[in-house]
């Protein structure tokens, strides 16, 4: 594929299923440093878009470009390895593990159980867990267990095995759902932290956040762009307003 300035460009993706355009001829594209934010109605496709970029789901037709990686022709596991982390709305982390050892377990070294209970505990791999522990304020309970830890930091912790292996595109599905007014405000602080290195694409239902961190917004509806641009234009944008409103 031909370099773009882009570190994300999606091209007339579409999926079907049986028929139906979960998405639709969408395209989009997402630069460096970029906090998008994906909205839209329940069935809007938002999830589904999400799967096609993590390579969960297949493209009928389309292409999603990932720097020089066209991503639709790549496996699951080979989209990871090309830097693009997925987490999604529930907290998978190990319960019984430390939050070090959850941190721990996810270096790209130690990716298998096996791998990270054997590999030696050297000083690179330490000084990385510090540093991201620092990152998702868990500095200070890197020896509780996963299972003491509130529903917010376990989200965290969750981004924190991700950032570990150092995506430059971060996938998120409603980080801050069931999160206090305070660890929301925390967690856009961890955004705004992580981009410095990366670019990060949020599905969120929760508009406060989503003004809070979004540099653009991308209204789906029916699996196609409704609106896009800063929440300011498209909050006020007649087509969302008559979606969301329902008149
Ligand atoms: P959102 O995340 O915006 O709520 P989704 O991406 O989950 O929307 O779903 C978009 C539409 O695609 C919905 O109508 C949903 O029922 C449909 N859909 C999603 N995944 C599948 C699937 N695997 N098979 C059939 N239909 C699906």
């Amino acid at each position: 594929a031909q370099p773009t300035p882009f570190l994300l460009s999606v091209e007339g993706l579409t999926v079907s299923f049986d028929g139906f355009k979960a998405v639709n001829d969408l395209s989009f594209y997402v630069d460096e440093n970029e906090i998008r934010v994906i909205i839209g109605p329940n069935g809007a496709g938002k999830t589904t878009v999400l799967d096609l970029i993590c390579g969960k789901t297949k493209a009928t037709a389309g292409s999603i470009t990932f720097r020089d990686k066209e991503l639709t022709r790549m496996s699951e596991s080979q989209i990871v390895l090309a830097g693009v982390g997925r987490k999604f709305q529930t907290p998978s982390i190990y319960e019984d593990l430390t939050v070090f050892e959850n941190l721990e377990i996810s270096y790209p070294r130690g990716r298998s159980v096996w791998g990270a209970l054997t590999f030696k505990r050297d000083a690179a791999v330490r000084e990385r867990v510090a540093e991201v522990a620092e990152i998702i304020f868990l500095k200070d309970k890197l020896h509780e267990r996963g299972a003491f830890l509130s529903h917010g930091q376990k989200q965290w912790l969750e981004i924190g095995m991700l950032l570990i292996q150092e995506p430059d595109l971060l996938m998120l599905d409603e980080p801050v759902a069931g999160m206090s007014v305070s660890e929301r405000i925390k967690t856009a602080e961890l955004l705004r932290t992580i981009i410095k290195d990366r670019s990060v694409l949020v599905i969120e239902h929760d508009m406060k956040f989503v003004e809070d961190i979004a540099h653009k917004v991308t209204v789906l509806h029916q699996g196609r762009i409704l609106s896009e641009g800063s929440m300011e234009k498209v909050q006020s944008d007649p087509k969302v307003i008559e979606v969301y409103l329902g008149h």
